[in-house]
């Protein structure tokens, strides 16, 4: 007996995998998402890998980018909106996402160095996310010198 996986065919199905890809917990998705926790964990568990694997195979290294970019605006603005309401727990999460999507961002360009030519470090859209990352880090020094660190240690490595 197949059942039709009611994540994959959701009208906000994209933006049930990028809260996934980005670590919320099932339960707060499921929520959001007018859906249930155990629809949220048996997509995650079982068409997830697969939609990202063909994404990582597909998609090209800019768009990728400009992805991670959305995600750094998207953990900004629920940062900015947890501070001003004083929801220190919900703001210091969404610093830890920034820091996670500066640790993919490495894997990715990891990979591609390893599969590409592309020297995404010198792209016009890792420039601007660079900046970006710095200049949302700025209340957080000690999260920024790491930050700042790792990026410096990446694009001498590159
Ligand atoms: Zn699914």
């Amino acid at each position: 007996m197949s059942r039709v996986c009611t994540i994959c065919s959701h009208e906000q199905g994209d933006d049930i995998d990028r809260a996934l890809v980005m670590g919320l917990p099932n339960r707060r998705i499921a929520a959001q998402y007018g859906t249930t926790e155990q629809a949220v964990r048996r997509h995650k568990d079982k068409h997830l890998p697969t939609l990202l694997a063909e994404s990582q195979r597909h998609v090209r290294a800019d768009t990728l980018m400009a992805r991670l970019e959305h995600y750094t605006h998207s953990a900004h603005s629920i940062r900015t909106k947890a501070e001003k309401s004083g929801d220190l727990r919900t703001a210091l999460a969404a610093i830890r996402e920034l820091v996670r999507i500066v640790e993919l961002q490495e894997r990715l360009i990891g990979e591609i160095k390893d599969t590409a030519t592309v020297n995404v470090l010198v792209a016009p859209e890792w420039l601007q996310l660079r900046t970006a990352l710095l200049d949302i880090l700025q209340p957080f020094p000690e999260v920024r010198a790491l930050v700042a660190g790792e990026l410096v240690r990446l694009e001498a490595a590159a």
